[in-house]
């Protein structure tokens, strides 16, 4: 089922949480069993993360360095198959510009299809560590809004070939969430730009938009009203992660380009050990997730970062 058919029947807010593909080497189990705990609190649709490939340089035995591609997180698609499976709930898997051409992205959405998946989340994804900025594959796309163009043309029954094209075919009818930063976008100059842009990947058929996480829902509130007077009228799903530990109040800002309210700070700084630190994430997402649910958002989104115990404390303390 399309996430807008779940919030278009919803009786009361919903919620819904992103999880990563096990690294290689490790088990689908992992996945189980961030998953198993929060089944309980019986969650509309769960979203999949795609990770890119990353290069790394490994030392030949005559001294040169050979460039070799890894996949350190596969398995988006596989994953998703097996949630529906085992849970019967629907998965959303993420969809990148970065490392795909038109071809393997067609290809891919033709793998979801058959699999019976709703759902795509569109993003551009991010520079490959090597890269000081984003580069797309030859023949693939630069920004998101291109890729929404795709899923939207295959879901008219337009393939790239042609020939294949269609007419009044019903045959692909993927919702498309994107991406939507209340803190704004690290590469765009200012808000006004970046939400013009949204704006455009709203006008190319996208369905809902989930954003990146904050910590103020005051930033939250902002960005919807902008949204709101630019014309989005899409559902925008606040997306919500729990602080885990101290080194998280830098590496979450350097990372996703965000702000944390310094009275989180303060209260994490002097926390005198992990749990505590833990206990205070819990308490200031519930306090967030509360004020948002009590707003009337339709769906409130955690990122569990493999970490599900938080996530249910807060699932259990509002659902
Ligand atoms: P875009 O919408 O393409 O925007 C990128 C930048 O370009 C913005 O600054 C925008 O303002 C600007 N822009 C857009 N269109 C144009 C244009 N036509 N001309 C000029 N400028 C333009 N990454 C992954 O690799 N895998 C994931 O699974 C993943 N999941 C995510 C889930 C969520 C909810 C969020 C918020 C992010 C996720 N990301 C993921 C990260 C995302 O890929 C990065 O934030 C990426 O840098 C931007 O993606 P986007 O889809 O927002 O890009």
């Amino acid at each position: 089922m399309k996430v807008t058919d779940h919030i278009n029947l919803a009786k009361k807010s919903l919620f819904s949480f992103e999880i990563l593909p096990p690294l290689r080497g490790h088990d689908i189990k992992d996945i189980f069993y961030t998953l198993d705990p929060l089944m309980e609190f019986k969650p509309p649709f769960i979203d999949v993360t795609y990770h890119r490939e990353e290069f790394i340089y490994v030392e030949k035995d005559n001294g040169l360095l050979q460039r070799r591609t890894i996949f350190k997180r596969p398995g988006t698609v596989g994953i998703c198959a097996a949630i529906m499976n085992k849970y019967g709930i629907d998965a959303v898997p993420h969809l990148i510009c970065g490392g795909f051409n038109r071809q393997m992205t067609e290809n891919a959405l033709i793998d979801l299809n058959f699999l019976g998946i709703d759902n795509v989340l569109i993003l551009r994804g991010d520079p490959i560590q090597s890269e000081k900025s984003f580069f797309s594959k030859k023949n693939g796309h630069k920004y998101a809004v291109e890729l929404v163009e795709q899923v939207q043309n295959l879901n008219k029954g337009k393939y790239i070939d042609k020939i294949l094209e269609k007419k009044n075919s019903d045959f692909f009818d993927f919702c498309i969430g994107i991406a939507g930063y209340p803190e704004k976008h690290f590469e765009a100059p200012n808000m006004e730009s970046d939400l013009f842009f949204l704006k455009k990947k709203v006008d190319a058929g996208a369905n809902y938009i989930v954003t990146q996480m904050f910590f103020d829902n005051k930033k939250y509130f902002s960005f919807v009203k902008k949204c709101r007077s630019e014309g989005i009228s899409i559902p925008i799903i606040p997306g919500i992660k729990p602080i885990s530990s101290k080194k998280q109040l830098n590496s979450l800002p350097s990372r996703f380009y965000l702000n944390i309210p310094n009275e989180l700070v303060k209260e994490v700084e002097q926390a005198k050990n992990k749990k505590i630190v833990f206990k205070i994430g819990i308490e200031w997402a519930i306090q967030q997730s509360k004020e948002l649910r009590d707003s009337g958002v339709e769906v409130i989104h955690y990122y569990t970062m493999d970490k599900p115990e938080n996530i249910y404390e807060i699932v259990k303390a509002i659902y």
